[in-house]
């Protein structure tokens, strides 16, 4: 039986052998400079969706080029069983700039966000709350697709088929202090929230939100964690974006830009958080390896060199005012402009991704979001002229998405 069935399916099997787990637009990118990418075909689009807001230096940046290519030329994985001054570095670096006293490296935002809730949940436990294990996450939240993240993120569309969901995690609406405060209970550990909601569709925490997360927090003994993997690394503008609250979590995950597409993956906590974390109870083989190390120290140097975040601040107020002027101009194409810093979206009237498929064919890069939005999260890096480019862009892309009527009426 079973050996009719596997010839069945060898006669059938049409899988391609890069397993096909994406809906990937035909396009391949041969070298990128910049805020550019070039197809092997000769094309040239501006990379307005930097890989998912993880080209943060955008392609070929010369000082994380270097870096990466001089420590390969060195060492690039020893374990963490030795010492490893690349990782030693970051994280005193990670750490003056930010509220943590500790920094743990891994290798993706999901792994960051396992082990934020790691260390929520230990800390309680040493605490005296062994019975404190639960997580009060949002709806619309996106945290990564290992089994305990599928559950921090809730959408029923990703745990579908994959059994039981992992156990710990309740959902609220977003910006609903009344519905957090009532989802707390004597299980309670922490919170775990994106200021800014990426795969979600770009929806922005309210500062006085994330204020009364913080005393909700203080007021019932719970821990804050932010997942700052899309918002964080200097894309809203500030180092991490809650720090436009003037708040500070008690835990932090980042990753996506933060080794500017060098994979990696980053756990920040104060003292009272990190130390709970010792010798055998977390780890990871890659994370931290001295490569990952001096791409990520790189790209430290750039975007924490003076002026160049309000550079971002500033690039990032004149694309914000330029995704106003367009939804006011075709309403019946684009309905509201959302997000924070660098990290943007237009909502559409129209289906999404004809939206972005329009904007590709002007030579624009985007990335699609939930909640019908299209998405920009350019490099870093981007000058006045890119967002100029991009937002003429927009606007003939735009144009041809017109509901057909609206267009005859017009013209
Ligand atoms: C991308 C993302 C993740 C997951 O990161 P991976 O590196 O894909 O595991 C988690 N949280 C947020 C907010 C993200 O944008």
């Amino acid at each position: 039986m079973l050996a009719v069935r596997e010839q069945q399916d060898n006669d059938t099997a049409m899988i391609p052998a890069l397993m096909p787990t994406y809906n990937r637009a035909d396009l391949a990118f041969e070298r990128g400079q910049g805020v550019w990418l070039y197809t092997q075909d000769g094309r040239r689009f501006l990379d307005f969706g930097a890989g998912i807001a993880t080209s943060s230096l955008g392609h070929n940046h010369p000082l994380l080029v270097a870096a990466i290519a001089e420590q390969a030329a060195r060492v690039m994985h020893v374990s963490n069983l030795y010492r490893v001054p690349q990782a030693e570095r970051l994280a005193q670096r990670l750490v003056d700039a930010s509220f943590a006293d500790s920094a743990f490296f891994c290798n993706s935002g999901a792994e960051a966000n396992e082990g934020l809730v790691k260390m929520i949940r230990r800390a309680q436990h040493d605490a005296g709350h062994p019975e404190r294990s639960r997580v009060i996450c949002f709806e619309g939240a996106f945290h990564g697709r290992t089994l305990a993240m599928l559950s921090a993120t809730g959408n029923a569309k990703y745990l579908h088929g994959f059994g039981p969901p992992v156990e710990g995690f309740d959902h609220v609406p977003f910006n609903n202090l009344n519905a957090v405060r009532a989802a707390i209970t004597a299980e309670t550990a922490g919170i775990l929230i994106e200021p800014v909601q990426g795969e979600g569709g770009i929806r922005t925490a309210h500062l006085q939100f994330l204020r009364d997360l913080r005393a909700t927090c203080d007021e019932f003994g719970l821990l804050l964690g932010m997942d700052e993997i899309q918002c964080g690394m200097g894309r809203s503008g500030k180092l991490f974006a809650h720090e436009w609250a003037g708040i500070t979590p008690d835990v932090l995950s980042a990753a996506k830009g933060i080794a500017g597409g060098f994979p990696m993956g980053a756990i920040l906590a104060t003292e009272p958080v990190a130390r709970h974390l010792v010798a055998g109870s977390h780890g990871t083989t890659f994370g931290g390896n001295p490569l990952a190390c001096a791409a990520a120290n790189a790209v430290l140097d750039v975007i924490l060199a003076p002026g160049f975040l309000a550079g971002v601040d500033h690039h990032a107020r004149m694309l914000w005012r330029g995704l106003e002027a367009l939804v006011a101009e075709l309403p019946d194409v684009f309905a509201e402009a959302r997000g924070a810093g660098l990290l943007v979206g237009l909502k559409c009237v129209v289906p999404n991704a004809e939206v972005q498929a329009a904007f590709a064919a002007e030579g624009l890069l985007s990335v699609m979001a939930g909640d019908n939005v299209v998405r920009f999260a350019p490099p870093l890096i981007v000058s006045e002229a890119e967002i100029a480019e991009a937002l003429a862009m927009m606007r003939r892309g735009g144009l041809r998405c017109r509901p057909a009527a609206v267009r005859t009426a017009v013209t």
